[in-house]
């Protein structure tokens, strides 16, 4: 997306969360624990990835998009398909983003990427070259 900004990658917390589970020093049940709302989210708004679930190895995950921020109102802290993602961008001047990565069969579920949108991105930052498309 365009406006997409201040992205952080939760990848390396991720390996070393897994690094434990793999070794037993920390119990799938501690890792396995999406809530039915999370599940429920997945389900409605989520986004089939290509990623196996690295724990149960059944299905491949499902990544949720939750969004914050004092601008989104009543609708902080609910879950955004990517359609809904980009208009929201075009609609409000900053909110963050945060993907979970979720396996709908164990229930494993993590951070994986956060990062800002919104047309504040627009105005700084390094200009974008142009497609087609916009
Ligand atoms: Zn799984």
């Amino acid at each position: 997306m365009r406006t997409q900004r201040q992205v952080v990658d939760y990848a390396l917390q991720r390996r070393a969360l897994l690094a434990e589970v793999y070794s037993g020093r920390v119990g799938t049940m501690e890792v396995c624990d999406a809530d039915p709302y999370l599940l429920r989210a997945a389900k409605f708004h989520g986004q089939p990835s290509n990623v196996t679930c690295p724990v149960c190895r059944k299905e491949t995950l499902t990544h949720v998009s939750w969004v914050y921020g004092d601008e989104l109102k009543h609708a902080a802290g609910s879950a955004r398909t990517v359609e809904e993602l980009a208009r929201m961008a075009t609609l409000f001047e900053e909110f963050s983003v945060y993907v979970v990565e979720v396996c709908r069969t164990c229930s494993w579920n993590h951070l994986v990427q956060s990062y800002v949108l919104g047309t504040r991105g627009l105005r700084s930052g390094k200009p974008r070259r142009r497609t087609a498309a916009e």
